[in-house]
Order: structure tokens, then C-alpha cells, then sequence
């Protein structure tokens, strides 16, 4: 979607979104991490398939989900309004992330250059970062899945 496309619908239909109930607004809902960004539900750039006065008449909601930035980016297309099937999403996500990417022993590290060194540190950080992020989400979907549903 183009920027001024979105926010031509941001403006338009901004206030129809709604905070989600029972939330911590200073942590991202998925991951746990700090709040920065709020995840629209549906996406601001799904609107324009959507016939939205017909989606109101119909009675769809309007969701915001506190969000980091990265979690939210990975939803960017996810139109299930339900926490739990994002936050399943979302690990499934990390999960594969964390899997495509190469792992090296440390005996294999040792032997590189400084640079290609350097580089597969950051990769093997990048694996850890996902791989941490699946864990947290996972057991925020243990807690919330635990709680009695509120109305
Ligand atoms: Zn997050």
C-alpha cells in the first residue's frame, strides 16, 4: 500500500480502532518486550479490500494490540482479530526464522577471519534473538490460554 494511500485510511478511519481490553499498554502483547508501536486489526493496509461501512453494518472489530516494532511488522498482513491466533503466528514465525538460518559450533567460528567472524556472530545473535522471542510468546499464549476469558 502507498504511504499516502494509508494514510489517507489511517485518517479516515483511525478512530474506529479500539485499545483490546485487560492489556499492559507498556508491553508489546506478543513478546513481552517494550511497547513502541500499536498493531492495527485489521490492517490499516488491508482496507482498501475491505467494503468497510458494510465490515461496521456487519459488526467486524476494530483492535489495537500494543506492539513492538518487529512483532508488529511480522503481522503486517495477519487479519485474524483472534490474540491467540497471532501470537501462534507470530511464533511459528521466529521459529522458522531461527531454523532457516546456518549454525556454526564454536570450532567452526574459530577458524574464520575477523570478518566472516563477525558476521556469523551476528547471525548466531540474530538466532538466539528469534528463537527467545518464539519462547516468550509461547508461554505469554500458556498464560493467557490459563486465564479464565473475560466476557
Ligand atoms: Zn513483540
Amino acid at each position: 500500500m502507498k504511504a499516502s494511500l494509508r494514510r489517507y485510511y489511517e485518517k479516515r478511519y483511525g478512530k474506529l480502532y479500539k485499545r483490546a481490553d485487560g492489556l499492559d499498554w507498556d508491553v508489546c502483547v506478543y513478546c513481552g518486550e517494550k511497547r513502541v508501536v500499536f498493531d492495527h486489526v485489521p490492517p490499516i493496509s488491508k482496507l482498501e479490500y475491505i467494503d468497510v461501512q458494510k465490515a461496521i453494518k456487519n459488526g467486524m472489530k476494530f483492535i489495537l494490540y500494543p506492539s513492538c516494532v518487529e512483532c508488529n511488522a511480522r503481522l503486517s498482513s495477519r487479519m485474524s482479530i483472534d490474540l491467540i491466533d497471532r501470537m501462534s503466528y507470530l511464533a511459528d514465525v521466529y521459529l522458522n526464522k531461527a531454523d532457516k538460518m546456518e549454525r556454526w559450533t564454536q570450532e567452526e567460528i574459530n577458524e574464520m577471519g575477523p570478518n566472516m567472524k563477525s558476521i556469523i556472530l551476528k547471525d548466531q545473535n540474530r538466532i538466539n534473538e528469534f528463537s527467545r522471542k518464539a519462547e516468550k510468546i509461547l508461554s505469554r499464549m500458556d498464560e493467557i490460554e490459563g486465564r479464565p476469558e473475560s466476557d
